[in-house]
């Protein structure tokens, strides 16, 4: 039997369900990206490192909910004090001392972010930033990388991740909308550069002098599985920022409190002017916050003035819900300890140094790369460095090892070759080895 075919005999249970809730809701899912062929896993609980689903199966969970999910799933300190936060209040709408327990351990990690403001999403923070950062220069355009993930807005899903053979040359790439709906007007404000490859920036900031508001980047690409930056690279961009006097935004949505306490920026060395977070600050609630320098966050206070803005608008009804500030605070605080992330990135090195053993046993072309917690596994041997490379990808025996994995009792990362696995703070030392003795069952019916 195939991959596929065994995951349907293993998944009864989640087959009928996907079919009931496809009535209900569009592909049976409330994420678009949670779809795929044959059907999703339906999970009945996620405790610890463990998914259980419908069928009764468990799943060692490397995914993690996107890679939300540093502290694991229910990590009994953050949820006992947000049990205890429930009959506190879930929502005040005003200010609480919660918000100092939040936002105090984001600025002690990012020496960037002078100020914060709490969002419900990476999309919300993104977004803001990308106003902020528009609002400050009073410029338009921004600077973004092909083949990025940045959030479900708009200008977001400018050239997401493009069908290669419609995307044009890869110095100068045509913009494409990657929903119906977005307006035709949404591309001219995005100018397309290409990730590790500074020159391309560059060449946009000069054909664009004095229109350009900020540059959006993510310090290491992790849509296109975990592409860190080549030497100069984040360096370079923080120069050119301040030559062209454009904001340089870091989207840390995936990278933040994840590859260090303090993200891309302290990971590489190099501070931006904003950062976009989300995920792994929350330990799994909805939350998000964007921050930066002060007199550019000073800027989200000021607000209307006999009907003219003045500043960069940010409102919301769940912003700084108590719940959410509760969990972030727990979470940086209590649980992503020094010994947190060590724990992590030791143990995430253990499972790239396991599937590297295997591969090179079972002879299957590819490479590893781990970063603080985060890592992946490339079946190519051609470096994947900008999103062109992708071409070398191969999705097929990607989703053939994905399903594999799955059939076996682990979840390897999100479903696509796009992402990457998360070790959580609750993974032991047994809970790698296991999955690596998964992959070595699978690799001699891969290669
Ligand atoms: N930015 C990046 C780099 C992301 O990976 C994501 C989500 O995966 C987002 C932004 C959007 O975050 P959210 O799904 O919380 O809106």
């Amino acid at each position: 039997a195939t991959e596929h075919e065994q995951y349907q005999e293993q998944t009864p249970g989640s087959a009928a369900l996907a079919e009931d809730l496809g009535e209900l809701v569009p592909a049976g899912v409330c994420s678009t990206y949670r779809a795929y062929d044959p059907y999703p896993v339906h999970a009945e609980r996620a405790t610890g490192t463990t998914i259980h689903d419908v069928d009764g199966n468990e799943y060692l969970d490397f995914a993690l909910n996107n890679g939300t999910q540093l502290v694991g799933h229910t990590h009994p300190t953050l949820s006992e004090a947000t049990k205890e936060q429930i009959d506190d209040g879930t929502l005040y709408t005003r200010p609480s001392d919660l918000i100092e327990f939040a936002a105090q351990p984001l600025l002690d990690r990012w020496e960037a972010i002078e100020q914060v403001r709490f969002t419900n999403s990476g999309t919300e923070s993104v977004m803001h930033s990308m106003r902020l950062a528009r609002a400050a220069t009073g410029r338009e355009k921004i600077i973004r990388m092909e083949g990025a993930y940045h959030g479900a807005h708009d200008p977001a899903l400018v050239s997401k991740m493009p069908p290669l053979d419609e995307a044009g040359p890869a110095d100068d790439p045509t913009p494409i909308r990657e929903s119906r709906g977005i307006p035709e007007s949404v591309p001219e404000n995005i100018l397309l550069a290409q990730y590790n490859d500074a020159a391309s920036v560059e060449r946009l900031l000069r054909a664009h002098e004095d229109e350009v508001a900020g540059i959006l980047v993510e310090p290491a690409c992790f849509n296109l599985g975990v592409v860190e930056p080549e030497d100069g690279f984040l360096h370079r961009l923080r120069e050119l920022a301040d030559e062209f006097g454009a904001v340089l935004i870091f989207d840390e949505v995936k990278t933040g409190a994840k590859i260090a306490p303090g993200g891309g920026a302290e990971y590489y060395g190099v501070q931006p002017d904003l950062v976009a977070l989300a995920k792994a600050i929350g330990g799994g609630y909805p939350v998000g916050a964007f921050g930066g320098k002060r007199e550019l966050m000073e800027l989200v206070a000021a607000d209307l003035e006999k009907g003219v803005a003045t500043g960069a608008a940010h409102y919301g009804t769940y912003n700084g819900n108590p719940l959410s500030l509760r969990a972030v605070g727990v979470t940086l605080r209590e649980i992503l300890t020094d010994d947190a992330y060590d724990h992590v990135t030791e143990l995430s090195e253990r499972l790239a140094d396991g599937y590297r053993d295997v591969m090179a046993d079972a002879d299957i072309d590819g490479y590893v790369v781990t970063v603080g917690s985060q890592g992946m596994v490339y079946f190519t041997d051609e470096r994947v460095r900008t999103f062109r490379d992708w071409e070398h990808v191969d999705e097929e025996l990607h989703e053939a090892y994905w399903f594999g994995m799955l059939n076996r009792g682990v979840i390897p990362h999100p479903h696509d070759a796009s992402q990457q696995w998360t070790i959580s703070v609750q993974h032991t030392t047994d809970e790698i080895d296991a999955h690596i003795d998964s992959f070595a069952d699978l690799a001699t019916h891969l290669s």
